[in-house]
């Protein structure tokens, strides 16, 4: 449970033990991890308050209260519903550019969001549209039309839009088939396999006939990747020797590395690529929150000895074929090819412990943050 200590008018920090936010003489209860605003014409933000130099603490987000803006000409205002947390966080809250610009101290949160529009001054979306968009860490948000992706709740639940249905469904797709390349039979090793990321990547592997080897960081989720997601075989990097567990589950060698952590992982599978292996870097989550970067092997030796090849990825040079994505990913979520699971906090104050917790692999599925009443 976290509070909010009042820090000047509208200003509240948040710190980690009671229920009670105060703000500009008004009352808001955290029951539960919800946060009721208790007058209407309020909009509750996250920003960002410092730049955390290893693990991100709550205390480096700032709870705001504003009011709701009004949409202008053209423009819609939107209520979130869902909140996305992606590791991707963790680099925008770093001082230095890397594809995106960081988020200043003082601005709210970026992050991804499906919502309800409330009012639109736009001819193309009505009242009541549910909607994706980046409007960040807040309740509500102003969208242009172009930067606002329609939302059917009668194909599949809207938070889908943010895991399987969304960017990193596309993410695995586009991964994994441009940049990993699988054939039939050949082996598919997959890190953070039963994420919202790697839970993908290892199911289309299997639909393509490849064997699917997981690894990941718990027992639980070993047992939901083998049940669940149709991986033969999965390490858990918490208790098993990640060595030895590859050269048993991969005695022919890996052909294909979808690579969400980095870190002595990526190093200890080099050790087991193949002939013109592909190795898919997508992210390396385990040298996020380090202060520095750490001294590791040159992985040249062996991409040249196997005439490997390893790529980095990202998901948004795919966004002129995001609907060919869309499509085959709902195809096979609606036949039951593909599952997924979610993981939602309650209340949008949480959003700093929910990302801390990504970091950390506390989450299990796609992390979310429900921040208001879901209509569907
Ligand atoms: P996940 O749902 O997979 O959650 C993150 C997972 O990472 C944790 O659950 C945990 O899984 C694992 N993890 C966390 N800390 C460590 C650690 N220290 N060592 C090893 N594993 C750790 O997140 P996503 O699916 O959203 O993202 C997965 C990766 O994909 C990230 O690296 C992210 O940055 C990247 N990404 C890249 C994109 C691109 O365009 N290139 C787009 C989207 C995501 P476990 O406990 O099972 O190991």
């Amino acid at each position: 449970m976290f509070s909010a200590v009042l820090q000047g008018t509208n200003r509240l920090r948040l710190c980690a033990t009671s229920c009670w936010l105060l703000a500009d003489a008004r009352c808001y209860e955290v029951r539960f991890g919800m946060t009721t605003p208790s007058s209407t014409g309020t909009n509750l933000r996250v920003l960002l308050a410092n730049r955390p130099k290893a693990e991100p603490r709550v205390e480096d987000f700032e709870l705001l209260e504003a009011p709701i803006p009004d949409p202008r000409n053209n423009e819609v205002l939107v209520r979130t519903i869902y909140l996305s947390i992606d590791p991707y966080m963790r680099g925008r809250i770093r001082a230095t550019k890397s594809y995106a610009a960081p988020v200043a101290i003082g601005e709210v949160m970026v992050g991804g969001i499906v919502g309800e529009v409330v009012e639109s001054k736009s001819e193309r979306f009505k009242v009541g549209d549910i909607v994706e968009s980046r409007l960040g860490w807040q309740q509500y948000g102003i969208a242009q039309p172009d930067d606002l992706r329609m939302v059917y709740p009668e194909l599949a639940p809207i938070t889908t839009a943010l895991g399987i249905l969304g960017m990193p469904g596309q993410t695995a797709y586009f991964g994994l088939l441009d940049v990993g390349r699988p054939r039939p039979d050949e082996t598919v090793l997959v890190s953070a396999a039963s994420g919202a990321v790697g839970g993908v990547v290892g199911q289309i592997a299997r639909l393509k006939g490849c064997r699917a080897i997981g690894i990941v960081g718990s027992a639980a989720k070993r047992e939901y990747a083998l049940s669940e997601l149709g991986y033969e075989a999965v390490i858990d990097r918490t208790i098993d020797d990640v060595g030895a567990e590859l050269s048993a589950t991969c005695p022919d060698g890996v052909d294909v590395y979808f690579d969400n952590v980095g870190g002595h992982i990526l190093d200890l599978v080099l050790d087991h690529i193949n002939l013109h292996a592909r190795i898919a870097i997508c992210g390396m989550i385990s040298e996020y929150n380090l202060p520095t970067p750490e001294l590791a092997v040159r992985p040249t030796r062996t991409l040249l000895t196997r005439r490997a090849r390893m790529q980095g990825l990202l998901v948004s040079d795919y966004a002129d074929r995001a609907d060919e994505a869309l499509q085959q990913l709902g195809g096979w979520v609606r036949s039951g090819a593909l599952k997924y699971r979610e993981d939602v906090i309650e209340g949008l104050e949480h959003a700093p412990a929910a990302l801390i917790r990504v970091l950390r692999g506390e989450n299990f599925g796609k992390q979310l943050v429900k921040v208001g009443a879901d209509p569907t």
